[in-house]
């Protein structure tokens, strides 16, 4: 391993090219820290006009605690919302950034030292095979998501053509999928999502490898079969570079729950937090307040009524209501606010999380030994559910169904949550997977070494 004795990366320039979303910016900001500690020279392409003022946010204090990097400001070209066929501001954001790329040609030429190798977002495959032949360099793919989405990703192009009917999508090597965990987008035709899966998945033999924040103790397997050739002939090596670390520059300025966790007991709190883009509708809100309340716990719960930060204008209670709002004041703390969740996950005090395993999420409940009450809103999380109940890690009600479509009542709600809480079983299993997580991420281990192995690779051009 090489940290300041030894500088790996001294000759080596990467580009990042992460897409819209925090759970596409936080896992590419984290590879960048990372990349840094081995020395690696970086241009960080940021896309403008962001779509949440979290990811502006972020963007600056992460360009402020490393000076050293390039920011390169991509002026994007805006999409008539029509032409795309869809309503969802991620996704647009997507197709607006995919169509812009030809643009960066010129200002990525003229970097120097000349770039070695380009990271970009899965959205983004097939104008950044375009970018990088022009450009003559390797062209790598950080997927933000589980390995196990990715053997599905690679995968499914083949699968629509073969198989149709049946209610299970078999994955060579992997296992078999339910057709009802697949992310809803990707049963819409034409959507962007589809487009993506189907025409983008095609072209993955093309790259010159694939990033995926997975590690050994949970998805150990999967790589390694992605690996072997037998999920399909001919994909580039996957590299397993997780757990990624959260890092200092993360911390948001604001109320931080931490003051209140430092008092309560240890594995006393359950925390409910649903990610950075998922919105509850206020009657699921309502139940969510009613659940927490009586599952016997105290509760840290983040509220998000938008999808859209910048949107997100009422108060915690309107939203939550006032009478609810007062029964939950006496039991657990309510906010409606960014929070640093890597710094909650790893509270003492903090014993379960519910969560709707955006993959990120999962992760750092792997790494910070929080068992996890799994419960699927959208997109990949339902896949992602499935290997947090196969793992131990945690449970996955599945007759709850999509979040997004479904409304759990709360008295069902508070009484998992009590199952999770008390299961000595659950607890026993994350403190394992903690300790491998600490293992991979320890100086020397598993994390270090696929980072340097990755370097080592981009200097050769490969
Ligand atoms: N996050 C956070 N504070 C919040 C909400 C989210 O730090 O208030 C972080 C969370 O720790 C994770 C990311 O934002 O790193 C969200 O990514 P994830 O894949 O879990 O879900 P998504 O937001 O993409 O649905
Ligand atoms: N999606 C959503 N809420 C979420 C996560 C995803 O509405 O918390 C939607 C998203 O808008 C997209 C689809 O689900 O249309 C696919 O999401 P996925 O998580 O697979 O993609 P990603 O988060 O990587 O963009």
């Amino acid at each position: 391993m090489s940290t300041s004795d030894q500088p790996s990366g001294d000759l080596t320039h990467v580009a990042l090219f992460p897409s819209a979303g925090m759970g596409h910016l936080v896992p590419f900001l984290r590879l960048a820290a990372a990349l840094l500690r081995h020395h690696c020279k970086l241009t960080l392409i940021t896309s403008h006009p962001a779509v949440s003022s979290a990811e502006s946010q972020l963007i600056s204090r992460f360009v402020s605690a490393f000076p050293q990097i390039t920011e390169l400001k991509f002026h994007i070209v805006s999409l008539d919302p029509l032409v795309a066929n869809s309503d969802d501001p991620f996704f647009l954001q997507f197709e607006a950034i995919r169509r812009s790329v030809h643009l960066l040609t010129s200002p990525l030429s003229a970097l120097s030292p000349p770039l070695s190798a380009l990271v970009c977002d899965v959205s983004l495959i097939s104008s950044a095979l375009v970018l990088s032949a022009t450009l003559k360099i390797p062209n790598y793919v950080l997927f933000t998501s589980s390995a196990i989405m990715f053997s599905l990703f690679a995968y499914y192009p083949f699968v629509k053509m073969s198989d149709p009917s049946g209610d299970l999508i078999h994955i060579p090597a992997i296992g078999s999928i339910p057709k009802t965990s697949l992310p809803p987008p990707l049963l819409v035709d034409n959507s962007i999502f589809n487009k993506i899966f189907t025409q983008d998945g095609r072209r993955i033999k093309e790259l010159n490898g694939v990033l995926i924040n997975a590690m050994d103790a949970m998805e150990g397997d999967t790589v390694a079969a992605l690996n072997s050739g037998k999920v399909l002939d001919g994909l580039p090596p996957v590299v397993p570079i997780g757990p990624l670390l959260p890092c200092e520059f993360e911390n948001p300025e604001g109320k931080s729950p931490i003051k209140w966790l430092e008092k309560l007991p240890p594995r006393s709190v359950v925390f409910a937090s649903f990610g950075s883009r998922t919105a509850a509708s206020r009657e699921q809100i309502k139940e969510i307040g009613i659940g927490l309340a009586s599952s016997g716990y105290k509760f840290l719960w983040i509220v998000k009524d938008k999808v859209v930060d910048k949107e997100d204008k009422e108060g915690l209670e309107e939203v939550v209501g006032e009478e609810l709002m007062e029964k939950l004041e006496e039991k657990g703390m309510v906010l409606k606010e960014w929070v640093n969740q890597e710094e909650i996950l790893g509270h003492r005090a903090v014993g379960g999380f519910v969560s709707h395993c955006g993959w990120n999420s999962v992760m750092e409940a792997a790494l910070k030994g929080v068992p996890v009450l799994a419960w699927p809103q959208n997109g990949d999380q339902m896949i992602n559910a499935g290997l947090v109940a196969k793992k131990g890690v945690g449970m996955w009600v599945e007759k709850w169904g999509w979040g997004h479509k479904c409304v759990v009542k709360g008295e069902e709600l508070g009484g998992r949550i009590k199952e999770l809480m008390e299961s000595d079983v659950l607890r026993a299993r994350a403190a394992e997977l903690k300790e491998e997580a600490a293992k991979a991420v320890a100086v020397g281990g598993s994390c270090d070494r696929a980072i340097e192995r990755l370097i080592g690779r981009w200097s050769k051009g490969i």
